[in-house]
């Protein structure tokens, strides 16, 4: 039997309730993709993953933005408490999912996240309170994984 292509998957884009808010988003249509792809959906194993839950926040709970503190160094904190930094914990998350899965040919992920954006989400400076939108780059997971495979192919899903 031939080996599945392995796509691993951003698990609130198939209507899993790990969003902060605890919203269920309507699943999207995993068909167009496929399609682009040119590949079948009996091809496909999808994988699907939540940092944020993977790394032990609830839900819901505390947004989380990316923030570039004075150092320039690239931070994931809670919006409303920078204490809440969960940077490490976000990197390491992707290291051991890599390490799970080494074989994955790609990763569809939810547009604008902090965790799984790819190259739509917004990048804000380091003030607490009224903190400006300075850029957009990708979530933090997403950032990880590029760093790891800079060559893998990553879609980024807005719905
Ligand atoms: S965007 Fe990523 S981190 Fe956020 S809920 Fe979806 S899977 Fe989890």
């Amino acid at each position: 039997m031939n080996k599945k292509v392995q796509i691993a998957i951003s698990a609130c884009l198939l209507g899993e309730k790990v969003r902060y808010d605890a919203k269920i988003l309507p699943a999207f249509d995993k068909n167009s993709v496929l399609k682009q792809l040119n590949i079948a959906e009996d091809e496909v194993e999808f994988i699907s993953f939540c940092p944020e839950v993977g790394i032990g926040l609830g839900v819901p709970r505390a947004k989380i933005q990316v923030i570039r503190n004075k150092q320039q160094k690239i931070r994931v904190l809670g919006v409303e408490n920078h204490t809440l930094d969960v940077t490490t914990e976000l990197e390491s998350y992707a290291q051991n999912f890599f390490k799970q899965h080494p074989d994955i040919f790609a990763y569809l992920v939810k547009s604008k996240s902090p965790s799984c954006g790819y190259a739509s989400t917004p990048l804000f400076d380091d003030s607490e309170k009224h903190a400006q939108q300075i850029s957009i780059t990708s979530g933090l997971f997403v950032q990880t994984i590029l760093k790891i495979k800079p060559q893998i192919l990553v879609i980024d899903i807005k719905c």
